[in-house]
């Protein structure tokens, strides 16, 4: 016999991209066009712009930005550092988190209602397009439109979608070679084709349909706030001393004639229908909370109707909108930057130092040493050298104090962005050796003139009257 079975039913909603029988809540908040409202659109112009302008200006002769994972090579403003630079990609990534920690203490989630592009693409870009087709009246939500505006709004979604990808793409692959699968045919690149048609589907599912839940949800980000945020940090509040208890316009004459006290707020709900996240701010800080100011500047349009003052629900911190001071002293604004101070020098440290061209010693193979009847000691050396300009460049080998070059000076022309071996034999004396090696060092001098020395392990005799014509390496 089947298990009568009935869900729990829930007081309040579990997510509020979920309606309480658990099927999608689609947000389609209205527009409020405030203060904040035009000093956000500025900003995602001008990141939007920095965005698709990025892969194609020239420093160096390289792209500002190429995050090349094919080569594992990746390039910031002029200078490129490769996957084995390990130390240095560390504490890049490092940089950026402490950066990120230090901007939430001070600003809270500025980064979300502000800078993340899943926001600017989101609320100034797909948003109007879709007010633009659907409206906001009555028509909001697609069932009520025509087709064609349906047809053309989707339509629309797409092109923006192709374009978000091209210039997405443009950081991973270049725009060389994204110009190149633009112009020619897919059956010409298309394994090209199916990753652009990939990146499209991905642009179209997120900004068209799954939308707010990739920060309610997904973003990690956002699950961190309750350990990035304190109370003195900067958030999106609601004044609950000012706003409770709350009265319609038409109660609130009554109460106030009967000397009950009321607050601003007055239920009109604008701050929760302009929410893109769909919740409600009165409620208090909450983790889908982007801190947009969207639900500000609807509440301060709300207020100077009512003839109030605005600034019932503004930017503040949790400490002072419940009336007590921020504490002056936060542990976490001195270690913050201490450690972004220390992070920065050593970054800038490591990037000047940055060498161009990379010189280390390879094991040779074979015979280490041969002892020459008159006290020589020819040693074979294998050099490898990478070249990580972008140009190709020669390389010769010259001898210095005791250590000689047998032979003609060995020379190598390595290609731009690439290693290349040069193997070649020094003589010294076995005067000169103990413990079967010793270091001494070649130049390396490059067709621009550079020279860089190299410090060798020589292998040779155990003592100095050469008792041993061979050796191990040591
Ligand atoms: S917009 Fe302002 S007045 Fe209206 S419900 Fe929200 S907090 Fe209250
Ligand atoms: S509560 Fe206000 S600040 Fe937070 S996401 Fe909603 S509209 Fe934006």
């Amino acid at each position: 016999m089947a298990a009568d079975f009935t869900l729990p039913q829930l007081d309040s909603r579990v997510l509020s991209t979920l309606n309480a029988d658990g099927t999608r809540r689609w947000m389609q908040p209205r527009d409020a066009r405030g203060k904040y409202w035009r000093a956000r659109l500025s900003v995602a112009i001008a990141l939007i712009a920095v965005f698709t302008a990025l892969p194609w200006i020239r420093i160096s002769g390289k792209p500002a930005i190429f995050l090349d994972v094919m080569t594992r090579h990746f390039t910031f403003f002029g200078t490129t550092f490769r996957s084995t630079e390990t130390l240095l990609l560390a504490i890049l990534m490092i940089t950026v988190f402490v950066s990120i920690f230090l901007i939430t203490a001070l600003f809270g989630r500025a980064w979300c209602g502000w800078g993340c592009p899943q926001t600017v693409y989101l609320e100034f870009v797909y948003r109007p397009i879709e007010r633009l087709f659907l409206g906001t009246g009555s028509m909001r939500g697609t069932g009520g439109a025509p087709l064609w505006r349906r047809i053309a709004m989707y339509a629309a979604f797409l092109v923006i979608s192709a374009h978000l990808a091209n210039t997405f793409l443009a950081y991973f692959v270049g725009t060389d070679r994204m110009m190149e699968w633009t112009l020619g045919q897919p059956a010409n690149h298309p394994v090209a084709f199916a990753l652009f048609a990939g990146t499209v589907a991905l642009m179209l599912f997120d900004f068209v349909f799954f939308r707010e839940q990739l920060c309610t949800i997904v973003c990690p980000y956002g699950r961190m706030q309750s350990v990035l945020l304190d109370r003195n940090s900067l958030v999106v509040a609601y004044d609950r001393l000012r706003g409770e208890p709350r009265a319609r316009v038409a109660e609130r004459k009554k109460r106030e004639t009967s000397a009950q006290k009321v607050g601003d707020c007055i239920e009109c709900t604008m701050c929760v229908q302009v929410c893109p996240t769909g919740i409600d701010i009165r409620d208090g800080l909450q983790l889908e909370c982007i801190h947009c100011a969207q639900c500000i500047d609807a509440c301060d349009q709300v207020m100077t109707r009512i003839g109030k003052a605005p600034g019932l629900i503004r930017y503040s911190s949790q400490n002072r909108i419940e009336g007590t001071p921020n504490s002056s002293f936060r542990y976490r604004l001195l270690l913050y930057p201490a450690l972004l101070l220390l992070l920065v020098g050593t970054l800038t440290v490591l990037i000047a130092r940055h060498e161009q061209v990379l010189i280390e010693q390879e094991r040779t193979v074979g015979s280490n040493f041969t002892l020459g009847a008159d006290g020589s000691v020819e040693t074979p050396i294998r050099l490898l050298i990478e070249n990580r300009t972008d140009a190709a460049r020669s390389f010769t080998v010259h001898g210095i104090a005791d250590v000689a070059i047998v032979g003609e000076l060995p020379s190598i022309q390595v290609a731009p962005s690439s290693a290349a071996s040069i193997a070649f034999s020094v003589r010294t004396t076995s005067a000169s050796f103990g413990r079967g090696s010793r270091h001494g060092s070649v130049l390396i001098r490059d067709d621009l003139g550079v020279t860089q020395a190299e410090i060798l392990s020589i292998a040779g005799p155990f003592n100095a009257t050469g008792s041993m014509t061979t050796g191990d390496w040591p």
